[in-house]
């Protein structure tokens, strides 16, 4: 690829000051800048060529150099050919990016120096059991949880009383190490491994924090649950997790449901499930029956002949829709015992009604003989 002249990217005069070329760099980055055409390749390509254009024309030996010999004369040099690097990379790499503070503001600054820059605290998860008769109403419940908090004693800072922050001695406070390119024309920037870019370390920590600025803290928070939650449904308590650093937002918090298993009644959407065993007997002659239910026991009439797994319904006797506030029902899913250690008598009365039952009065197990005669027909 035949590289354009420098000048002529920047559109400055050959005998241009230092001050006319950075003007127009200034200018051009300004309106190719990346945070100003995201997903723009030609604005991008355009922004890098103009960031090597003036890595060269605001140094005084490369600009030298280039006059000389043209892009030949950059060889050895150190010199990249930023077409080929990604944009954080040329950001990083040299001092050219402080050309842009107070345009970009903390968006740039916080590309530059994300140690110093305010973040937000962490969100945090907690979880809360609720009792279906909870669900039922709504509930107001009291959350208690612990969370790193920002120390009283240094209130955050880390420091021992009466004592600051001192400059990191790595970086002189810059935040940022430089290295030597190659040839020694090209600076190598990058965070200070000392201390992680902030520029200040803390040489007295605070005793309770042990210079962290956090300790752990129990923390109460009332939470109005609406009611018909379901199980894993999220409340998020907005500013109650974890504090920002460097004046950043806290997190929030997020309450997750969980539904305590009642002793009785299942949860199915919003309908309530409860399995009722009753005798043969009530099942044959039809019985009155307490259920129970989230609002205390409700009385059902069992008609005569009822089914095993046959299910009666108690209308808006269920739990709210979260939505519409509608109710469900209850259902009751009836099993039947069949008696166990019948004692002479039972045995002796049963005896009797089974040589009163013929296949008329047992419709279904007649229909189900009928087919298995029919289905093994041929082997009788
Ligand atoms: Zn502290
Ligand atoms: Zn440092």
């Amino acid at each position: 690829m035949v590289k354009r002249d420098y000048y002529e990217i920047l559109g400055v005069a050959k005998n241009a000051s230092q001050d006319d070329i950075k003007r127009a760099y200034r200018k051009l980055a300004m309106k190719f800048h990346p945070d100003k055409n995201p997903g723009d390749k030609e604005a991008e390509g355009k922004f890098k060529e103009c960031a090597e254009a003036y890595e060269v024309l605001s140094n005084p030996e490369k600009r030298q150099r280039y006059d000389q010999f043209g892009h030949d004369g950059l060889r050895g040099t150190g010199m990249h050919d930023y077409s080929h690097m990604n944009v954080n990379d040329i950001f990083n790499m040299s001092n050219f990016g402080d050309i842009f503070e107070g345009f970009f503001g903390g968006q740039r600054s916080s590309r530059r120096s994300a140690a110093n820059a305010p973040t937000r605290g962490y969100d945090l998860e907690t979880t809360m059991a609720m009792t279906l008769e909870e669900i039922a109403t709504g509930a107001q419940k009291s959350i208690e949880f612990t969370r790193q908090d920002i120390c009283e004693s240094c209130t955050g800072k880390g420091t021992a009383k009466g004592k600051a922050p001192v400059n990191c001695r790595t970086c002189g406070g810059t935040g940022q190490v430089q290295k030597a390119g190659l040839g020694g024309f090209f600076q190598m920037v990058s965070t200070c491994p000392h201390c992680r870019g902030a520029g200040k370390v803390i040489k007295d920590p605070c005793k309770k924090c042990r210079g962290t600025g956090t300790v752990p803290k129990k923390r109460t928070v009332n939470i109005k649950v609406p009611a018909g939650v379901h199980e894993g449904q999220g409340i998020r308590v907005a500013n109650e997790g974890e504090p920002g650093k460097n004046g950043g937002p806290r997190g929030d918090l997020y309450c997750y449901v969980r539904v305590k298993a009642h002793e009785f009644l299942n949860r199915d959407g919003n309908n309530l499930v409860v399995t009722v065993p009753i005798s043969f007997t009530q099942a044959s002659l039809g019985a009155k029956i307490e259920v129970p239910s989230l609002t205390g026991t409700k009385q059902l009439t069992i008609p005569p002949g009822t089914q095993y797994g046959n299910t009666f319904r108690i209308r808006s006797e269920g739990l709210p829709d979260i939505r519409s506030g509608r109710k469900g029902d209850e259902l009751i899913q009836i099993t039947i015992e069949t008696p166990r250690n019948l004692t002479g008598n039972q045995k002796k009365l049963l005896k009797e009604f089974a040589e009163t039952e013929n296949n008329k009065v047992q419709p279904e197990s007649r229909g189900f003989f009928d087919k298995l005669k029919k289905h093994f027909g041929n082997n009788e």
